[in-house]
């Protein structure tokens, strides 16, 4: 069961100034509208209708936070989440690329999460999700240049994997590390960008991003302290010890 599984409704905001000032750690999802964000999101938090509660009429620009931990359980929905307990905070932002979405409404578009991805400072990473028959749109792009001064990682997830055949999946990841390996620092170097694969009706590739999200906002079992148990063989060499430690840990 990922760590990922707990993530509740948290809060919702629509302004800069309404978001969260919780200081955990925080990653991004952030694509054009149809590309299959929320049923990603929901696909790795195994439940539902989390993310479409941010397409219900009113909250479809406003950028929605799920909270992992500070809760007992996701199913314990009446449950106050305590806030600081709040291990980690998935983000939901608008999706983009509406044909009909105003100008104005376009603007607070572009402040909004122009703002949020290039100055919030609990944001350790974007997972760019794009339809994997057309990624990197000219949106998609906006966003990644927006992230890349940041120096923080981009994880791109390639959806709809199951309406690709071998020769087309191929392809498209490999354009997509051809894309994403074009962008250099001014020292030359690469940016932390990766990219991978995925089907919600066919689970490809889900592990895949659960382990790579887990990592990124450190909640891997590797990256925590050592709960309880002397038992499982954590391989490493010099493990001697152990065996005392509490539990912390859900
Ligand atoms: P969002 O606007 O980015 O949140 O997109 P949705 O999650 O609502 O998905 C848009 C449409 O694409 C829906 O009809 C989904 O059922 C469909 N969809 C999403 N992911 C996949 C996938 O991996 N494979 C296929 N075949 N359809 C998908």
């Amino acid at each position: 069961m990922s760590k990922l599984w707990q993530a509740r409704f948290f809060t919702t905001a629509n302004h800069l100034r309404d978001l969260p000032t919780t200081p955990a750690p925080e990653i991004a999802f952030a694509g054009r509208s149809n590309a299959g964000k929320s049923t990603t999101i929901n696909l790795l938090c195994n439940q539902k209708n989390l993310a479409f509660a941010s397409k219900t009429p009113g909250r479809t620009q406003h950028i929605n936070f799920f909270s992992i931990g500070g809760a007992l359980v996701s199913q314990h929905r009446q449950d106050p989440t305590i806030v600081e307990e709040i291990k980690a905070l998935l983000v939901d932002l608008p999706g983009y690329g509406y044909a009909e979405v105003s100008g104005s409404a376009k603007l607070h578009w572009q402040q909004l999460l122009g703002e949020y991805v290039k100055k919030r400072e609990q944001l350790v990473a974007l997972v760019l999700v794009m339809d994997s028959r057309r990624p990197f749109m000219p949106l998609d792009i906006q966003m990644l240049e927006w992230f890349a001064p940041t120096g923080k990682p981009i994880h791109c997830i390639l959806t709809k994997a199951d309406k690709l055949n071998r020769n087309e999946s191929t392809n498209a990841l490999r354009q997509a590390n051809t894309v994403l390996s074009s962008y250099v620092d001014e020292h030359g170097l690469p940016f932390p960008f990766s990219v991978q694969l995925f089907s919600a009706p066919k689970r490809i590739g889900l592990e895949e991003a659960d382990k790579k999200i887990l990592s990124l906002l450190g909640l891997s079992e590797d990256s925590e302290p050592k709960t309880t148990s002397t038992s499982t063989s954590t391989s490493t060499s010099t493990s001697t010890s152990t065996s005392t430690s509490t539990s912390t840990a859900e």
